[in-house]
């Protein structure tokens, strides 16, 4: 085959087949080869792993998964991409194709069902319109994963690397940081894509941690107060979690705390990891 730059392959690929760019799926193909290797070199592929790709669009960078890993599976939404992706993908014979909803799908019955039990690679150009759902759906199933390496608004990925106290800080973060350590990668601007976006986006690693930085009684109740305390930004933490339905009274909130060592009257962006897991685990006691 004759070596075309990606960007013309893609814009020969859309072209050949009339295909037309559905905006309501957040399309938005990569056409920088720098980044798509950046992207590759960053998951560190083997032919020992297993790769899960989420939207692999026209699969450009499905072609160099397939050929790195041990096996590919992507989960395409939209109908049109089908036959496109089962032509570009002809031959290889590590690639399965997902025709459905990432937010719908049971994944971890269809990992374990195209992998068995071995820990899953993901690797994506996300779709914006829903960064942060599949995000939290990847960290709050109970999957097997090693590395999430994405492409994500930069906005998103200045969330998801936040310290405490910034603006950028809030839910996603303490979700993300208890499970991930965060890597920001590179920064991507909108030329690197067809068509452009109209902001910057940033390729970002989460390297899953082999155990949880703070000691959690129970997850979920974790979860839950993460939830509440940044649900009402400009509440005092104490008047966030009385308004974040956990079931309890603003006098038996204002004890979880005192016996937190907390100041009732901080925000909930200037907590950290570990007082977050403190009222939780407090909560988890009574
Ligand atoms: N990986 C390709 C395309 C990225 S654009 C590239 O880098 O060039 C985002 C992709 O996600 C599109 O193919 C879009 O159709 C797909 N997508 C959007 N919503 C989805 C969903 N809910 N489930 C699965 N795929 C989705």
């Amino acid at each position: 085959m004759k070596e075309t730059s990606i960007s013309a392959s893609t814009r020969n690929l859309i072209k050949k087949y009339d295909f037309k760019i559905a905006k309501r799926f957040g399309q938005n193909f990569i056409v920088d080869e720098n980044v798509l290797k950046t992207i590759i070199n960053c998951s560190e592929l083997s032919k020992d792993d297993y790769v899960l790709e989420i939207g692999p669009g026209l699969g450009v960078m499905t072609q160099v998964l397939c050929e790195k890993a041990g096996g590919v599976l992507a989960v395409e939404i939209d109908r049109e991409l089908i036959p496109i992706l089962k032509v570009s993908l002809f031959g290889y014979e590590n690639f399965e194709l997902i025709n459905g909803d990432i937010l719908k799908l049971n994944l971890k019955a269809i990992l374990e069902e195209n992998f068995g039990s071995s820990p899953v690679k993901v690797v994506a150009n996300l779709p914006y319109y829903i960064t942060t759902p599949i995000i939290m759906k990847l960290l709050e199933e109970d999957i097997n994963i090693k590395s999430i390496t994405v492409m994500v608004q930069k906005e998103v990925g200045e969330r998801l690397c936040a310290a405490p106290g910034g603006k950028n800080y809030g839910a996603l973060t303490v979700a993300v940081q208890y499970r991930c350590i965060p890597e920001k990668v590179l920064i991507v601007p909108p030329e690197s894509f067809i068509p452009q976006p109209e902001i910057e986006s940033m390729v970002v690693r989460l390297n899953f941690r082999d155990k949880p930085p703070v000691a959690l009684k129970d997850e979920k109740m974790y979860f839950r107060v993460v939830k509440a305390s940044f649900g009402q930004r400009r509440k005092t933490l104490l008047n966030a979690l009385t308004a974040g339905n956990l079931g309890r009274s603003k006098e038996e909130l204002k004890t979880v705390l005192l016996n937190s060592n907390i100041d009732e009257n901080r925000r909930g962006e200037t907590l950290s990891l570990e007082e977050f897991a403190g009222i939780a685990n407090e909560l988890s006691r009574q």
